[in-house]
């Protein structure tokens, strides 16, 4: 009864082991935007572009626009996405319960992960901005000269169960499935790297913000880029989901369940002795 029942764990704990890697990814691995202290606005320290600004001479139109709308200074941004994905790193210095700590997801007896992979990906923008100044003390009309958006793979993880022999057969398995995944996080960083590219220039060719001083205008850059570059990074999202829930399929589980019957044993044997 006592090896039947260890069997079914060890079967779905291989289930659970893998699905968590994928399912994990939503929840733990946020692409997060720069805290706003981070991401200092630089705005030139000379005195920017064409300086006096003609207002709109007052057709009948919208007198009100002329004393609220200084226009805007010529614009020829420079545009440049760079992304860091370091080396992956491997660890086993976990054993079930603290995968279980880091997923967040209770053990149960029929689940244990066997296997965590973990994936952040920060990025920070900086922006340079040109202004022009309405006459008389108005507004601010500032525009982008330089953006650089930065993607970094902030962090990005293996961690294999301790209670997995090491080095065995299993445990190259077990690797070989999460280095798929790996694989998926880092094509998905490139994917976003050029879809980001191509929304920031689309942006930074129409962007202008105006607000009452120089620094709400660049912080509405700010804004402005933050929301047109959220559909790429969506989609970084959706991609990484997909292609980790193609990965983490029934086939996959059932064989990962079979390969390596001597180190499921042994594996079997201790997840059995934890629960005594
Ligand atoms: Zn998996």
């Amino acid at each position: 009864m006592r090896g039947d029942g260890a069997a079914r764990v060890l079967s779905v704990a291989v289930v659970g082991a893998f699905l968590l890697a994928a399912a994990l990814l939503p929840a733990a691995a946020p692409v997060r935007a720069q805290p706003a202290a981070a991401t200092p606005p630089s705005v030139p320290a000379s005195p920017p572009a064409p300086p006096a600004v003609s207002v709109p001479r007052g057709g009948g139109t919208a007198p009100r626009q002329t004393a609220s709308a200084p226009a805007c200074p010529p614009r020829a941004p420079r545009v440049r996405v760079a992304f860091e994905d370091p080396e992956p790193r491997l660890l086993a210095d976990a054993d079930v319960d603290e995968l279980h700590n880091r997923s967040r997801e209770p053990r149960t007896p029929r689940l244990h992960h066997l296997a965590l992979t973990t994936s952040r990906v920060d990025w920070r923008s900086e922006i340079t901005a040109h202004y022009a100044r309405a006459p008389d003390g108005g507004p601010v009309c500032a525009v982008p000269g330089s953006v650089t958006l930065h993607l970094v793979h902030a962090e990005h993880v293996m961690r294999l169960a301790r209670e997995i022999p090491e080095g065995g057969c299993l445990w190259r398995e077990v690797l070989a499935h999460e280095r798929r995944h790996v694989a998926v996080n880092r094509r998905a960083l490139r994917n976003a790297a050029r879809r980001l590219e191509a929304a920031v220039e689309a942006w930074a060719a129409r962007a202008a913000a105006r607000a009452p001083d120089v620094e709400g205008a660049v912080a509405a850059l700010q804004e402005q880029l933050r929301r047109a570059i959220e559909p790429a990074l969506a989609a970084m999202r959706a991609e990484r989901e997909r292609e980790h829930r193609a990965i983490d399929t029934p086939a996959e589980y059932d064989r990962l369940s079979r390969v390596c019957p001597r180190d499921q044993a042994v594996l079997n044997e201790r997840l059995q002795q934890q629960e005594r």
